[in-house]
């Protein structure tokens, strides 16, 4: 086998506060220990160990939790290559009869640089959003085209065959586990296994933070916002739902501003404008979690 060369490809630079996710320091340490701590081990390190790196791992969890910013996070902290994202049913349907060969022509390029340098120093990633659309369990009823199963089939080649490449790292995500074939998910293919769930209330706390960043440090968030009250009241909202809210607040904000009756008349003072708690209380009206039941709700 082809030794690696795997070298300190982690930016210096790198802090984990500045990626922008809030709630997932815990998961985002065991996929850095699980799938690519190795891939900062001295290579020397690698070679008498004998292991390989991680070539793919499987990010689950209901919509937007941060599955797509934690798999383009990875790709910069580890200098890799803008990664290639590719839209589950967009495989299917946009090129219908072609689908292996596009799965073929994604791992092309990886494979005609590995062949060129022989080495992991350009990482690859390739990210599989809505990765169940393409990989559910082959032979299952609903997919009567058989169009799946030639895909995971196509795929499995693909993820077997890189063995000896050690510059690539498939990231498949989905809302639906069970639904993936299992054949992908064995050792060597998409092997580690991340939930990525709703953020509890220091998760959310971070989260509210993140999203507000920009208007407290220009001044725009007002005074009385608590930020502390909102996390507890946003019980099963998402990372999505709650920049979802911080956007609902500042509609609210906005509209103080516009002359009732007048939707041409936006009010002079719109530049004093400040986003209230109040206003984050409104939005909490019109912004609901999609998933989850809150504790009053249960009987
Ligand atoms: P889907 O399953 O729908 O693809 P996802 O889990 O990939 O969802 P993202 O696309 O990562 O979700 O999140 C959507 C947006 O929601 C992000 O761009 C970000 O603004 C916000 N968001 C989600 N989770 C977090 C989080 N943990 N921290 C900060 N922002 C978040």
């Amino acid at each position: 086998a082809r030794a690696s060369s795997a070298r300190n490809i982690i930016k210096p630079e790198f802090k984990f506060e500045d990626m922008g996710i809030g709630g997932l320091d815990a998961e985002f340490g065991d996929i850095f220990r699980r799938a690519f701590a190795s891939r900062i081990f001295p290579p020397s390190l690698v070679e008498k160990l004998g292991i390989q790196h991680v070539k793919g791992m499987l990010l689950y969890g209901p919509p937007g939790t941060g599955k797509t910013l934690i798999a383009r996070q990875i790709g910069k902290m580890l200098n890799a290559r803008d990664p290639v994202v590719v839209n589950g049913p967009e495989v299917l349907n946009k090129f219908v009869g072609q689908s292996e060969e596009n799965i073929r022509k994604l791992f092309a390029e990886a494979e005609k640089e590995y062949k060129a340098k022989g080495d992991d120093s350009s990482l690859h990633i390739i990210i599989f959003d809505e990765l169940d659309a393409i990989c559910r369990q082959r032979g299952a009823k609903s997919d009567s085209t058989g169009v799946g199963d030639s895909v995971v089939n196509q795929l499995l080649a693909k993820l077997d065959g890189v063995d000896q490449l050690n510059n690539i790292l498939v990231i498949g995500m989905t809302n639906r586990k069970e639904l993936i074939d299992e054949a992908l998910l064995r050792p060597g293919r998409l092997e580690v296994h991340m939930e990525i769930g709703l953020p509890d209330e220091h998760g959310r706390l971070q989260i509210l933070k993140i999203h507000t960043s920009q208007m407290r440090s220009n001044g725009v968030m007002g005074p009385d916002v608590n930020l502390e009250e909102l996390a507890l009241l946003t019980k099963n909202f998402s990372g999505a739902e709650i920049n979802g809210l911080v956007r609902s607040a500042s509609s609210f904000a906005f509209n103080r501003h516009v002359k009732v009756g007048t939707m041409a008349g936006v009010s002079s003072d719109v530049e004093n404008l400040k986003v209230l708690q109040d206003d984050f209380v409104h939005a909490l009206g019109e912004v609901k979690p999609a998933f989850g039941v809150a504790d009053d709700e249960l009987q």
